[in-house]
């Protein structure tokens, strides 16, 4: 129902470093139940804008509502707590911890005892990581990395997951299983805002794609839509 408000409503957003305008004038949401695809050329501004999102960075102007609520000033924990869950550009599990144990620590954060462990026991059967649990995550082919962390965030059931290139790395049996998982927990009623360069999962994903280019929103609507539009391709090919 159209007065329910987006899970995720970036307003007018616009930062700059320096001189230099990173994002400007922003507008974007990402809704329960679908992937919702972020793409543009490198430097375009889409990893300033999960840090907006996710809180690292506050915006020069502009607000982020989180289900209706205004968390413009918000730090990250504050709003892990309000059900927000990311992955960063570069890996960044624990080393020398296993699967399970690097999963046991993010549930940890929302639940504990036995129903962490129950947390991640569902989570490593939803992305088929049967086989990687005892395996420490130094061990692990990149691919199956990017699913570890992708799970990692799961654990801690956010309603909302940025991922940032997740396919990173992936090769296309991988990607193709990823993008199943992706599917499955936006089914769940997650939502999910997806930063990525492969454009064969964004498309085949995604529920809604916004191309970002040079800080700006340029288009905004359905794969298909964005696929034909020419402009867009020359915009995101032209780097
Ligand atoms: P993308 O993730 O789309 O590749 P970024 O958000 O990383 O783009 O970068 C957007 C623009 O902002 C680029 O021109 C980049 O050089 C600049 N930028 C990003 N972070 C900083 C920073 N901390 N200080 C200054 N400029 C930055
Ligand atoms: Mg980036």
């Amino acid at each position: 129902c159209w007065i329910v408000p987006s899970l995720l409503r970036v307003d007018d957003v616009s930062v700059s470093f320096g001189a230099h305008r990173a994002l400007s004038d922003v507008e974007l949401s990402a809704e329960r139940g679908h992937v919702t695809g972020l793409i543009g050329p490198n430097g375009a501004g889409k990893s300033t804008l999960f840090d907006v999102i996710g809180g690292l960075r506050r915006p020069s102007s502009g607000s982020v509502f989180l289900d209706g609520e205004d968390i413009t000033r918000l730090g990250p924990a504050q709003r892990a707590k309000r059900g927000m869950a990311r992955t960063f550009q570069g890996l960044e599990l624990f080393g020398r911890l296993s699967v399970r144990d690097n999963l046991l620590v993010a549930a940890e954060l929302r639940h504990s005892g036995r129903d962490a462990a129950n947390m991640v026991d569902g989570v490593i059967e939803r992305v088929q990581l049967g086989a990687y649990v005892d395996r420490l995550a130094d061990s692990l082919p990149t691919g199956v990395g990017r699913q570890v962390e992708v799970a990692r965030a799961l654990t801690t059931k956010p309603d909302l997951i940025l991922l940032d290139e997740p396919a990173a790395g992936q090769d296309a049996d991988e990607t193709e299983r990823f993008a199943q998982i992706l599917r499955s927990v936006a089914q769940d009623g997650v939502a999910v805002l997806l930063v990525e360069h492969d454009m064969e999962l964004v498309m085949g994903v995604c529920d809604e794609v916004h191309v970002l280019d040079l800080g700006t929103i340029i288009m905004s609507g359905p794969p298909e839509t964005v696929r034909q539009n020419t402009a867009v391709l020359d915009a995101y090919l032209g780097t």
